[in-house]
């Protein structure tokens, strides 16, 4: 990475890692995406378990199958290969019980702000409440200068590129496949139905951010 580009962000990444802590969360910086994961893996004790939410950042640097060869882990996804919509269903909702909860944000302000827009809310139901504790992995391009500005951001970049990740398999016919712009739809398919503004944990440092200076997701 451009060397200024990560002292920017590691000092930003500082300022953030305060606002968070002010906020009742915690924080870390890693300058690469494989010291963050490795990061992330470590943080998760043995014996627990683990609900795995949607996440490209996570899903990019195969953590998942790390997560679930960790000894002692039992890692609960509802992607698994084969199972039927009320089975992931079933996993979600017993997901509540999980020790661990990791995944990602789709936007965070510099004030220490987590900022998400759901389908179903199978995301930030967990996020908000039910497992023990959150391991958030947000690389710094998800870094938005004010609460209006990372709603934008979801609105631009995050909902339009995951509805285009996920347009083949579960079939979606949302506006923004087609041309990559967010047109507030209300379409059947829409994958944008619940916001979550994340101020502050009630639970101190239930929630962690492993901030990344390389580029991850979307
Ligand atoms: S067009 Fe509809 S589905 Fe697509 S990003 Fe906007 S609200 Fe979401």
């Amino acid at each position: 990475m451009d060397a200024p580009l990560l002292s920017q962000r590691e000092k930003l990444a500082a300022h953030i890692i305060k606002q968070l802590a002010a906020r009742r969360m915690s924080g870390s910086f890693h300058a690469t995406a494989k010291e963050a994961a490795k990061a992330l893996l470590d943080s998760i004790p043995s014996p627990a378990s683990v609900l795995r939410c949607g996440s490209e950042s996570v899903g990019a640097l195969g953590l998942w199958d790390a997560i679930a060869h960790k000894p002692g882990v039992t890692l609960m996804s509802p992607y698994e290969k084969g199972l039927s919509p009320e089975e992931a269903f079933d996993i979600r909702r017993r997901g509540f019980m999980a020790d661990v909860l990791v995944t990602s944000t789709n936007a965070i302000t510099i004030d220490g702000r987590l900022v998400n827009l759901d389908g179903g809310g199978t995301r930030v139901a967990p996020m908000t409440f039910g497992p023990r504790k959150v391991l958030l992995l947000v690389s710094m391009n998800k870094v938005a200068g004010s609460l209006e500005a990372a709603m934008d951001r979801v609105r631009t970049v995050a909902a339009p590129a995951n509805n285009m990740r996920l347009a083949g398999p579960l079939g979606l016919k949302n506006p923004c496949v087609e041309d990559g712009r967010c047109h507030n739809c209300r379409s059947e398919t829409k994958i944008c139905n619940v916001w979550s503004i994340i101020e502050g944990s009630s639970v101190k440092d239930r929630i962690h951010v492993f901030l990344v200076g390389e580029d991850l997701g979307y």
